[in-house]
């Protein structure tokens, strides 16, 4: 007799990007101001004058952020900043956000206001407004959903699309520090568990604390290329690492690249952290998420415009996709990169 079952898939199988392109093949657009729809760091709808840049993020506890060593207040903000960043991403300045959350009986009022101390500092910092948002609760933990609206010139957002062979490709601020505090806070978690006023054994690790704990969003690299008059071709956040998001701006542009070790953004204390764990520092830049910084391409003719930027680093070319995506070593060899961002459901 035949059976009935249908064989399902487990979703590790399709993995996050996987199960986001099948979901977008079930739809398409019928609102003539949809410009653009899933696939990049946000939405862009038209409005009369200028563009609206639409992006939201879900953040869950235990699988984001741990609360052992994570204050209510920093979550807050970051929980704005990771929305902030998406729009910038997109070349575009953040306005509006809606916030959901959803509560386990184990938060207090006291532990809610922290939390929107944090969200109120990042608004602002960042000139946003806070319109509305959802509670409700949950039988665990707490599930934290920012939405963010922001504001674009009419044909000035940058996507994942546009980087073409020639380009230069381009960070902001340092890299993987982010990734080495997690590192440490993993080593140490139940040290931290019974301390939890982190204090003065951890000053050496200053930089890479904050840049985990309270990363910011680079509207300011925004407000820059608007006064050099300049616009990469194209763009998006490090939230999952350097080489997952290079993969990204390489598959969404049709083009391939080579990056070179020795130009990576490393803080000092990123590299002296990477020692003590035996971690290759570019590992570091290249597979630590959540930096928050932008990762951008931009045409050679705008070399002079950037070269001796504080805050921006040239890492490397975009080349024919038949090149593929590469990484050159501090001893000259070539290796293929692999893609190995974060990837919250494998
Ligand atoms: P980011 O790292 O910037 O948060 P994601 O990888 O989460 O980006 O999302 C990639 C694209 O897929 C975005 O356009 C996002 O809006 C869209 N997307 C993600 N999850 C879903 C979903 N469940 N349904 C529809 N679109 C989604
Ligand atoms: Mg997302």
């Amino acid at each position: 007799m035949e059976s009935n079952e249908k064989k399902l898939t487990p979703i590790s199988q399709l993995g996050e990007f996987g199960l986001i392109k099948r979901i977008a093949a079930g739809f398409r657009h019928r609102q003539p101001s949809t410009l653009l729809g899933i696939g990049d760091d946000a939405a862009i709808i038209a409005t009369d004058g200028s563009y609206k840049l639409w992006s939201m993020d879900l953040l869950v506890e235990n699988i984001h952020f741990d609360l052992v060593y994570t204050p209510l207040r920093h979550l807050g903000y970051k929980s704005v900043i990771v929305n902030l960043s998406d729009i910038c991403a997109m070349n575009g300045h953040p306005q509006q956000i809606m916030m959901g959350l959803a509560l386990s009986s184990r938060f207090t009022v006291e532990a809610i206001d922290e939390f929107y101390a944090g969200v109120e500092q990042a608004c602002r910092h960042y000139a946003v407004d806070l319109v509305g948002g959802d509670t409700t609760s949950s039988q665990q933990g707490i599930f934290i959903s920012v939405s963010v609206l922001g504001e674009v010139a009419k044909g000035g957002a940058v996507g994942r699309g546009g980087a073409r062979v020639g380009d230069l490709i381009c960070t902001t601020g340092d890299l993987g520090g982010a990734y080495m505090w997690l590192q440490i806070l993993e080593r140490e978690k139940s040290v931290y568990a019974d301390v939890p006023d982190l204090k003065p054994e951890l000053e050496q690790y200053a930089h890479i604390l904050a840049r985990l704990l309270k990363p910011e969003a680079r509207q300011d690299i925004i407000t820059l290329f608007e006064s050099m008059e300049a616009v990469p071709t194209a763009m998006m956040d490090i939230s999952d690492g350097l080489s997952s998001e290079l993969f990204h701006i390489c598959e969404a542009s049709g083009c391939g690249a080579i990056i070179y070790e020795d130009q990576l953004p490393l803080h000092s204390e990123t590299r002296s952290t990477a020692a003590e764990f035996s971690i290759a520092p570019a590992i570091c830049a290249l597979n630590g998420g959540e930096d928050y910084e932008l990762l951008f391409t931009i045409s050679e003719k705008e070399y002079e415009k950037i070269d001796g930027l504080k805050d921006i680093t040239i890492i490397g070319e975009i080349t024919k996709a038949a090149s593929g995506i590469k990484i050159e070593t501090d001893s000259g060899q070539q290796f293929d990169l692999k893609a190995q961002g974060w990837n919250a459901l494998q």
